[in-house]
């Protein structure tokens, strides 16, 4: 008796084994339709085509199960199926390098950002008149760079502190922009602006305070307007890829991130450069990296440096802010350069290799 229990249990031993290799043969062909399927741009789940598969097997089906639930176990392994090719694509993000190798290049105007060249962004902190930013733009031009920034809607942490012009800095920048040139970059902090920004910007930039504004984000992926995501001074570098995924995820593939600085115990600087996330994210995601490194270290004495850095790290491009006169910028004035200290900034960059701009009129002669 004992023997044939044995016998009987060895038996379901190998029938388990082989139920296991099967289901997981199963599981393979799943992997490779959900593949299939992705390629087309077809939904995964196809319920007339599971109706199909449940009604021939039960067809099939000799017992001893009843057809109930020969349904119920089916069902079981289409949904785990399922299961399984969602499962695929929540691991592996849009923005990874393991869905796209190639990099992601960012046309904005005549600018390829992400192709090879270090691009600069450069404007004050806020737009605070249409002269100061005429001011700032025509210094840009002259040392051939092409981005333009300046915030317009200023999240300041007082309430009490300058808020920005709104829309009316917006048309200033867009004015400035067209009579220069130039591109606009500028930050949108409420998700009911987007049609705003699409009007009045080229680049529309997501602020660290906002990084993780879902909402923003969501509105941000809606648009096909190249986008120039922040990163939250608290947020890690997966944060940050999630954060971006919300805006790919929505069709805006068109997505440049920034390094700015994250907050450490450090008050020597305003903020501490994660100068690692550069060729970290660099290797994990194809978006184009910038450094800001004007918020990352809320000083100007060691900007330059630190532009080298972040450009030898493998970012794509920096950031700065410019001022014609930064004592009385109204927001960031210890921080901002004014135009002489831009040209030389540009001058020693372009000097040490890392920068390939153009000067451009009379600049050029100068040299
Ligand atoms: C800015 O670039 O204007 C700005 C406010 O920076 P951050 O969002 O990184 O603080
Ligand atoms: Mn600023």
């Amino acid at each position: 008796m004992s023997n044939k229990l044995e016998e009987l249990r060895q038996q379901l031993d190998e029938i388990n084994g082989k139920l296991l290799e099967l289901m997981n043969q199963r599981a393979a062909v799943v992997q490779q339709i959900g593949e299939v399927k992705k390629q087309q741009g077809v939904n995964k789940y196809d319920p007339v085509r599971e109706q199909d598969m449940l009604n021939r097997l039960v067809q099939a089906n000799t017992g001893p199960f009843d057809d109930g639930t020969i349904r119920h176990l089916f069902k079981q392994i289409f949904k785990a199926s399922l299961d399984l090719q969602q499962q695929d694509q929540k691991k592996v993000l849009l923005v990874s390098r393991k869905r796209q190798t190639e990099d992601t290049v960012v046309q904005v105007g005549e600018e390829a950002v992400g192709n090879g060249s270090s691009t600069v962004i450069a404007g004050p902190c806020s737009v605070e008149s249409e002269e100061q930013v005429r001011q700032v733009a025509h210094a840009l031009k002259q040392q051939g760079v092409r981005l333009l920034r300046g915030g317009a809607f200023k999240p300041r942490t007082s309430p009490y502190d300058f808020q920005g012009l709104g829309e009316e800095g917006l048309k200033i920048l867009r004015k400035v922009a067209d009579e220069t040139g130039l591109k606009v970059v500028s930050e949108i902090v409420n998700p009911a602006d987007m049609e705003l920004a699409e009007q009045y910007v080229d680049v529309i930039q997501i602020g660290a305070r906002n990084m993780q504004n879902f909402e923003l984000l969501k509105a941000a992926g809606s648009t096909r307007t190249p986008v120039l995501l922040k990163r939250g001074m608290s947020a890690t570098v997966e944060e940050f890829l999630f954060a971006a995924e919300y805006i790919v995820s929505r069709g805006n593939t068109q997505v440049m991130l920034c390094e700015r600085g994250i907050r450490t115990y450090e008050k020597w600087t305003r903020n501490t450069l994660d100068i690692s996330a550069v060729p970290l994210i660099k290797q994990e995601s194809h978006l184009p990296v910038f450094v800001d490194v004007t918020h990352s270290t809320g000083r100007r004495d060691i900007q330059l440096p630190v532009a080298k850095a972040a450009l030898a790290a493998g970012a794509d491009g920096i950031m700065l802010e410019v001022h014609p006169n930064p004592a009385v910028a109204l927001s960031d004035s210890n921080q901002q350069i004014d135009i002489e200290q831009f040209n030389k900034f540009m001058q020693e960059m372009r000097r040490a290799g890392f920068l390939n701009q153009e000067l451009v009129g009379a600049d050029k002669a100068h040299l």
